[in-house]
């Protein structure tokens, strides 16, 4: 109960302050990366205030991720129609509805990791008559039980074709979270460049079509170096999280 410290919401300004800094390392990783474009930053917003989001949204910023479906279904109408949202979280089939119903500005899901799953989504798409949801492949590249994802190898290629192949989904690219301590996340990594290239060769797709989502707070310039095209970043824009309250 009282064992976390309290987390101190920011001082105003502080917030768009960090994410000015973060958008200006995301660049320079993305030059030494010789990208002809910035990697896409994706401010990773779970648990907290929408306040904090406007923030980021008035200093332009879009593109915000977040990983739990009751979180996003009750910010998506607190914030302005054309923000992109990301889903990041693991989700669970009977959600599917409740979250491509509630976030009209879906633009994609990172973690899909079953057969089963990319089905209901395509379904849900279908029936509510959206446009194509992104989505992308999420692979446990650290072999870590406690994380989803699909295993590297075979496996990979099999999702990524029934995704490809889904009339009411497009396969953006593979998603990965890696170790958490940082030190194996370079394999990690590199295990998913080459999961993209098995999955090209297999699938006969441009390796720039498809795009690699990895690199967190810790690690996102590491990231990009290693050709991330998608750095999903939360604590570093909007500080520690706290989740007593949840
Ligand atoms: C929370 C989360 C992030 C952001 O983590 P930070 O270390 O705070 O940047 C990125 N990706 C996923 C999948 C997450 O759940």
């Amino acid at each position: 109960m009282s064992g976390a410290a309290p987390v101190a919401v920011p001082a105003p300004g502080m917030t768009a302050k960090n994410l000015a800094e973060t958008l200006a390392r995301v660049a320079q990783a993305s030059a030494r990366a010789a990208r002809s474009k910035p990697a896409r930053l994706v401010a990773v917003s779970k648990t907290k205030p929408v306040s904090q989001m406007m923030e980021c949204y008035d200093a332009g910023h879009r593109v915000f991720g977040e990983n739990y479906v009751q979180e996003i279904v009750e910010k998506a109408p607190a914030m302005p129609a054309d923000v992109s949202w990301r889903f990041i979280g693991h989700l669970q089939s009977n959600k599917v509805r409740a979250l491509v119903t509630g976030v009209p500005g879906l633009a994609a899901i990172e973690t899909v990791d079953s057969a089963k799953l990319a089905n209901k989504l395509n379904n849900a798409v279908k029936e509510l008559e959206r446009a194509p949801l992104g989505v992308m492949v999420q692979v446990n590249t650290s072999g870590e039980e406690s994380k989803h994802g699909v295993e590297p190898g075979a496996a990979v290629v099999d999702l990524a074709k029934i995704v490809r192949d889904a009339e009411h989904l497009r396969f953006e690219g593979l998603m990965t979270i890696g170790m958490p301590d940082y030190t194996s996340r370079p394999e990690n990594f590199e295990c998913l460049r080459k999961c993209r290239e098995e999955v090209c060769a297999a699938l006969g797709l441009d390796v720039n079509a498809v795009e690699l989502s990895m690199g967190m707070s810790g690690d996102f310039e590491a990231a990009v170096e290693m050709g991330s095209d998608s750095v999903r970043v939360g604590s570093s824009i909007f500080g520690a999280r706290d989740y007593s309250k949840k």
